[in-house]
């Protein structure tokens, strides 16, 4: 810019500026949130697979007592088949009443194992069917978080295409304001909300809504001098009621 527009105009570019850059500041913070909602489907997924590895060990672990229990069935068959053979050689009463109360015992503990293996067995089932559902829930919530991971990636290549046509556009009003009151403008947005240029209406900074001093007021509508809120420190600039009425009479054409 070698001769710098009046400072009016430069004002006017500003604004448009602001717009562009508040567009780029919500496009941003969308952006920025994208990854939030992959991490939420990430954790699912890993706490599901935790619970599926709880279940899986706890179906190994009933495996391993069924399988003691069946070993300990057999050999309790084993004891019982020597026990009966004993009992059809004794010699006396007292042989005898030994042996029968050896059998009765063999069958009481056959009993009591048997009882085992059957519970071993209710649990395995349905251990096993937690196994499946939990298997299915990890399967359903991978697939989610693929197609997630495919659609979020899609988002955050339109959000940087979105900002990238917008930081172009920027560049056609920030070359007819001064560096000076760009620099200005970009310390206030960053300390201020997004918002370095605000409007003075009825005697008010639109920004911060504190009274400017009257003389203050007078200047910044003169329009001649970059003015501040003493306030908010944001440029101030009075919106030009003949400029948005040409506005209209464009927008009515
Ligand atoms: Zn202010």
């Amino acid at each position: 810019m070698s001769q710098p527009l009046p400072l009016v105009e430069q004002l006017k570019n500003l604004e448009q500026l602001q717009e562009i850059d508040l567009k780029i500041d919500s496009l941003k913070k969308n952006q920025s949130s994208l990854p939030g909602t992959l991490k939420q489907l990430s954790d699912s997924v890993k706490k599901l697979k935790t619970q599926l590895d709880t279940k899986n060990a706890a179906l190994a672990e009933i495996d391993k007592t069924h399988r003691q229990t069946q070993a300990a069935l057999e050999l309790n068959r084993d004891r019982m088949t020597r026990s009966n053979q004993k009992l059809e050689s004794v010699h006396n009463s007292q042989e005898f009443q030994a042996a029968s109360k050896e059998i009765e015992q063999l069958k009481k503990l056959n009993g009591t194992l048997d009882e085992q293996g059957k519970k071993s067995a209710t649990d395995r089932e349905a251990c096993q069917k937690e196994v499946e559902v939990l298997t299915e829930k990890v399967a359903v919530a991978q697939t989610d978080l693929d197609s997630q991971t495919q659609i979020l990636s899609g988002q955050d290549q339109q959000f940087n295409s979105d900002i990238g046509a917008l930081t172009a556009q920027r560049t056609q009003f920030s070359v007819n304001v001064e560096a000076r009151i760009l620099a200005q403008y970009d310390r206030v947005r960053g300390a201020r909300n997004g918002l370095g240029i605000v409007p003075a209406v009825g005697g008010r900074c639109k920004g911060c809504n504190m009274m400017l001093p009257p003389q203050l007021f007078n200047e910044v509508q003169r329009g001649t001098q970059l003015h501040s809120c003493p306030s908010c420190h944001r440029i101030l600039f009075v919106p030009n009621a003949a400029g948005s009425s040409a506005e209209q009479a464009s927008v009515a054409k």
